[in-house]
């Protein structure tokens, strides 16, 4: 598997070192590669949006022609795992004219809806398709506001989703690759391999 990791921007080798591990929990060979420049994400099986400035993020992405390829890759169906800034890049609308949206997710989200309350937490969730509850991290996290017809709802922290999958997407507000759990990357690229299992890495 060719996984590419969208690194013009945020936490990016946690989010290979995750799914590496998640890779290993399957037996899969996963080559990975950092992705700054546009011309690489159409050899990619896989991608993954980290966290970061979703501000700064939007801003590179088209800069450097990537957006586009990264709604190519939605339209081919292939999977995507987009997580905080990387969520709120890929909505449909973040209410926040400095952040062009690639719309490839048909939610609304409110930035920082979290950090006002408070700048980062960790808070056991419940999440479709795991058996036991998921460490999430959330870190100045949106909300997501509003969710369209084709948006399952894997998840809500306090009367908000924020956790979704659309198609070949799932979409989290809060940080999975800031944890040794691997099972948010096995949802999102491992979802037809068997029983997602807790998976601790070994030391
Ligand atoms: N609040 C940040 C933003 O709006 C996202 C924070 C994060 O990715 N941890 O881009």
């Amino acid at each position: 598997m060719h996984a590419g990791v969208i690194a013009v921007q945020g936490d990016v080798s946690e989010h290979a070192a995750g799914l590496e591990r998640a890779a290993d929990a399957h037996g899969i060979d996963c080559e990975i590669s950092e992705i700054r420049t546009s011309g690489l994400v159409s050899e990619c099986d896989v991608l993954l949006m980290p966290g970061g400035e979703s501000t700064t993020i939007s801003r590179l992405l088209a800069d450097e022609g990537i957006d586009t390829e990264i709604q190519a890759h939605v339209e081919a169906e292939k999977p995507l795992l987009a997580t905080c800034a990387g969520l709120i890049v890929a909505s449909r609308d973040a209410n926040d004219e400095r952040v062009q949206t690639l719309g490839v997710v048909d939610v609304t989200v409110d930035r920082n809806a979290f950090g006002r309350q408070a700048d980062s937490f960790e808070a056991p969730l419940d999440i479709a398709g795991l058996d036991e509850p998921f460490p999430a991290v959330f870190i100045r996290a949106p909300v997501i506001d509003t969710v369209g017809e084709g948006v399952e709802i894997l998840a809500d922290w306090e009367g908000n989703p924020v956790a979704v999958r659309q198609g070949s997407i799932v979409a989290t507000s809060f940080h999975p690759e800031l944890t040794t759990d691997t099972r948010l990357h096995q949802l999102a690229f491992f979802a037809d391999e068997p029983t997602l299992s807790r998976s601790e890495p070994q030391q």
